[in-house]
């Protein structure tokens, strides 16, 4: 190749490089159009490779031309870089772009079960009238589920057919209610004592609207001197007052337990209708609240308390029964079934 044909393809080579450099449209581009004319395989290279082969005036001659274009096209080549890379930036930025004026997205949020909830609300309003909790087995056996209740050998809640026995041991069983506590806080404890003793009992029941095989009782107890039933009637107005928000008229019924003496059933006004009469309270304007009575003497005795020096009363009220009061639910299954619709309203 003459030096005359060697001048005109550098520059040839200069301006195809140039031309390709202009048009690379992306980084990748612009990558290739580098290998292409700048790369070791590169026709540049391969003629600056040749050099020896020249005498040393043309050696110089194609060496300052053939850098000249080397130089030329590497600044051509970091210009476009500069302006590529502003528009790939500008092109990202526009990708990204966020709208921080949109409403954020809602995160699901647990809750606390609405049983557990009216638990918490009770135990925190007897716990200012200086009550505290004392927990028990869901085991029990027949002494403390029954016989220390002063409950008859013969009585019917003992059947079976009302209580879940274990099939192990006869006198072993699941507590049908949480008296059971009570006597065994009694046993353990010394009077004057405030307790209140919140759990799971199991009664063997039909499932309907108003019965469950399991439900959840709180039960008090208060023994001190000289208890009256005119303290018991004020402390369970002021739990009704506190837990509602307002006065409730209320009224007492003769009853009958086994382990209170005199006992009674607390009517309450129905909260919904104020005593008029709607669909919750079945028209009557009533709503029965809980048991309560003045405890037994023979109960102390058996659990050697002096019932000449001390008295006291008890009372217990089905959690489920003042929820559903409290949030008017008509059937205790929906605490059960866990549908988020029915859970998530609490
Ligand atoms: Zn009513």
């Amino acid at each position: 190749m003459s030096l005359l044909e060697l001048q005109n393809k550098l520059m040839a080579i200069k301006e195809a490089g140039l031309g390709a450099i202009g048009q690379a449209a992306s980084s990748d581009e612009l990558e290739s159009a580098r290998v292409k004319f700048l790369g070791q395989k590169s026709d540049l290279k391969s003629i600056m490779g040749t050099l020896s082969s020249f005498s040393p005036d043309q050696k110089k001659t194609v060496g300052q031309l053939s850098n000249s274009v080397r130089q030329d096209l590497e600044a051509a080549l970091k210009e476009r870089q500069a302006s590529i890379y502003k528009i790939e930036l500008a092109k990202r930025l526009e990708s990204e772009k966020i709208d921080i004026s949109l409403p954020g997205l809602g995160r699901p949020q647990g809750k606390i079960h609405p049983l557990t909830q009216i638990t918490e609300e009770i135990i925190s309003i007897f716990h200012g009238m200086g009550f505290s909790v004392v927990e028990g087995p869901e085991i029990e056996t027949d002494y403390y589920n029954f016989d220390a209740l002063n409950t008859p050998a013969d009585h019917p809640a003992r059947d079976s057919q009302d209580t879940f026995y274990t099939e192990v041991d006869a006198h072993v069983l699941l507590r049908s209610q949480t008296s059971t506590i009570q006597i065994r806080a009694m046993e353990k404890m010394t009077p004057p004592l405030r307790i209140i003793a919140p759990g799971r009992v199991y009664r063997n029941e039909e499932v309907n609207a108003r019965k469950y095989p399991l439900f959840h009782q709180i039960e008090g107890l208060l023994i001190e001197k000289n208890v009256t039933f005119g303290q018991l009637r004020g402390t369970l107005m002021e739990f009704y007052r506190l837990l509602f928000g307002r006065e409730l008229k209320t009224r007492f019924r003769p009853d009958f337990f086994p382990f209170t003496e005199p006992s009674a059933e607390l009517d309450c006004q129905c909260p919904f209708c104020m005593g008029s009469g709607c669909r919750t309270c079945g028209q009557r304007g009533w709503l029965e609240l809980l048991g309560c009575g003045m405890v037994d003497p023979n109960v102390l005795n058996a659990v050697g308390i002096d019932s000449q020096e001390w008295s006291g009363f008890a009372f217990g009220m089905g959690v489920e029964r003042v929820a559903m009061l409290k949030y008017g639910i008509s059937d205790i299954r929906h605490f059960y079934t866990n549908d988020l619709r029915f859970l998530e309203q609490f």
